[in-house]
C-alpha cells in the first residue's frame, strides 16, 4: 500500500472527487463568469432548468483556433526556454541525492513574451481580444490535451524515467495523480515542470492578466481603476516570480511534488483559469472605485506582494550562504538538522528559526493569501464568485502547511520536533 499523508480513504477520494469535478469546474467558472454575469444564482437557475444536458450544451468543443493559439503559446514559451540565455543554477539535493541543473532565463522569457504579445497588438498583427472571445474553447482544449500530456508522462516514467528520482509507488491512480518523477526532462536540457509550471501557466497569467485589460478596453473604450489595479498588482506578482524563478525551484512544487495530475494539470489548466478569474470576472465588470481608493488597495497589495518576496528570499539566502547572513540584521538563529536521503547518505540541513521564520513555520502563506485578496477586492461585493481564488488559495495553503509539515517531521524527525517547539504556530502567529 502507497504511503499517504490523510489516511487513504480520505487520499483515494480527494484525488478521484478532484479529477472528476476540476474539469467540469473550470468550464463552470469560465460560464458564469463570461455569460452568467459571475452569478452564481443565474448559473444555479440554468442548471435547475436544464440538467446535466445544460452542461453538455454550454461545454464549449476545442475549435481550431483554440488549438492554433494553444499551440503558438506554447512553441514560442518552449523556444524561449531552450534559447534565451541564462546563468546555470543549481537545484536542491533530491531525495536520491542527484542535483538538477537549470537555465535561468525566466524573467528575459517573461519580457520577451509580454512586449511580443503587446506588439503584436500595437502593429494590429494580432489582437488579445480574440483569445478572450475563445477562452471557453482554449479552456476545454487544455482539460483534453493536459490530460492526454499528464498519461503521456505517466508512461514516460514507467518506461523511460530522465533519473533515478522516479518510481512507481505501485498504485495506479495515486502515480497518475501525484506523478512518478520528480524532474522528467525531453534530452538533457528541457525540463518539463519549468515548462509546464513557469513558463505555460505561470506565463500565461500575465498573458491572460493583460489580455483581460484589452478586451475591457476593446468593450468601453476605456480601462476601470478597479481593472488597472488588478491587472497591476497580478503582473507585480507574475514579475515577482520570474525574478525569483530559481528560487521557485528549490520549494515544494519542484523539489518534491512529482510532476503528474496534480501538479501539471494543475499549471496547465487551473493558473489559466482559475487564478486569473478576478481579471476575467472584472472584465464585464468595469466598477469605478475613484483614486484614492484604488491607491490604497494598490499600495495594500504590492507590500503584501514585498513581503512575501522577502519570506521567500530571506530562507533562500540563509541557506545559500550556509547561515553566514544577517536576517533583520542579526546573526540568524538556526536549528542544525540531520536527516538520511533515500540512498541511506546522512546529510544536514539548517532550519531558521529568527525573522519571517520565526514567527510561524509557514508565515510567507499569510501576506500571499492577501495579495489575492487585494487584486480582487476592487471587484467590490456583488458576486462572491470572484473571490473563488482567494478562498481556494486560503484552502490549498493551509493544506499543504500540513502537508509540508508531515513531509518536514518525517525527514527531520527529532529536528522538527525541536523547530516545532521553538516556532509554535503553522501559519497565523498567536492563532494557528
Ligand atoms: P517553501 O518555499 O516554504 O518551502 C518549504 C520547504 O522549505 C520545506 O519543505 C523545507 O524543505 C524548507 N523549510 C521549511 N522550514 C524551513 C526553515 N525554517 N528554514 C529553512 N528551510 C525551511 O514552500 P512553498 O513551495 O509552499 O512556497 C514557496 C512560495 O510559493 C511561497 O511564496 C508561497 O506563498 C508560494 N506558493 C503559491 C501558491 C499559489 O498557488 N499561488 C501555491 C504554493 C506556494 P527542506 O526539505 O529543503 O528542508
Amino acid at each position: 500500500m502507497a504511503e499517504t499523508v490523510h489516511s487513504p480513504i480520505v487520499t483515494y477520494a480527494s484525488m478521484l472527487s478532484l479529477l472528476a469535478f476540476c474539469p467540469p469546474f473550470v468550464i463552470l467558472l469560465w460560464y458564469t463568469m463570461v455569460h452568467q454575469d459571475g452569478s452564481v444564482t443565474q448559473t444555479f437557475g440554468f442548471f435547475w432548468e436544464n440538467g446535466v444536458q445544460g452542461l453538455v450544451n454550454i461545454w464549449p468543443r476545442p475549435t481550431l483556433i483554440a488549438w492554433k493559439i494553444i499551440f503558438c503559446y506554447g512553441a514560442f514559451e518552449a523556444a524561449l526556454q531552450l534559447l534565451l540565455p541564462g546563468k546555470r543554477v543549481e537545484g536542491p539535493i533530491s531525495p536520491a541525492g542527484n542535483r538538477p541543473v537549470y537555465k535561468a532565463n525566466g524573467l528575459a522569457a517573461y519580457f520577451v513574451t509580454l512586449a511580443t504579445y503587446l506588439g503584436l497588438w500595437w502593429f494590429g498583427i494580432f489582437n488579445p481580444a480574440i483569445v478572450y472571445d475563445h477562452l471557453g474553447e482554449i479552456f476545454s482544449a487544455l482539460i483534453f490535451g493536459s490530460f492526454i500530456f499528464c498519461v503521456l508522462l505517466y508512461i514516460k516514467g514507467h518506461v523511460a524515467p530522465s533519473s533515478n528520482d522516479s518510481g512507481s509507488c505501485g498504485n495506479l491512480i495515486i502515480d497518475f495523480y501525484w506523478g512518478m518523477e520528480l524532474y522528467p526532462r525531453i534530452g538533457k536540457n528541457f525540463d518539463i515542470k519549468v515548462f509546464t509550471n513557469c513558463r505555460f501557466g505561470m506565463m500565461s497569467w500575465a498573458v491572460l492578466a493583460v489580455t483581460y485589460c484589452i478586451k475591457q478596453y476593446e468593450i468601453n473604450g476605456k480601462v476601470s481603476d478597479s481593472m488597472l489595479v488588478n491587472t497591476i498588482l497580478m503582473l507585480v506578482y507574475v514579475t515577482k516570480f520570474f525574478w525569483w524563478e530559481a528560487g521557485y525551484w528549490n520549494t515544494m512544487d519542484i523539489a518534491h511534488d512529482r510532476a503528474g495530475f496534480y501538479i501539471c494539470w494543475g499549471c496547465l489548466v487551473w493558473v489559466p483559469s482559475v487564478y486569473t478569474s478576478p481579471g476575467m470576472y472584472l472584465v464585464n465588470h468595469p466598477v469605478e472605485l475613484g483614486t484614492q481608493l484604488a491607491i490604497y488597495i494598490l499600495v495594500a497589495g504590492i507590500l503584501c506582494i514585498y513581503i512575501n518576496y522577502d519570506c521567500d528570499r530571506q530562507r533562500q539566502e540563509f541557506r545559500r550562504t550556509n547561515g553566514k547572513c544577517l536576517v533583520w540584521g542579526r546573526a540568524p538563529s538556526k536549528i542544525v538538522a540531520s536527516y538520511t536521503t533515500t540512498s541511506g547518505e546522512t546529510k544536514t540541513s539548517l532550519l531558521l528559526t529568527s525573522g519571517w521564520w520565526g514567527l510561524a513555520r509557514h508565515f510567507h502563506y499569510v501576506p500571499e493569501i492577501l495579495s489575492a485578496f487585494f487584486w480582487t477586492v476592487p471587484a467590490l461585493f456583488d458576486n462572491f464568485l470572484a473571490y473563488f481564488y482567494v478562498i481556494f488559495l486560503t484552502i490549498l495553503l493551509f493544506d499543504r502547511a500540513k502537508r509540508d509539515d508531515d513531509r518536514c517531521r518525517s525527514k527531520y524527525g527529532k529536528y522538527w520536533k525541536l523547530y516545532c517547539e521553538k516556532v509554535k504556530y503553522r501559519i497565523i502567529p498567536g492563532i494557528y
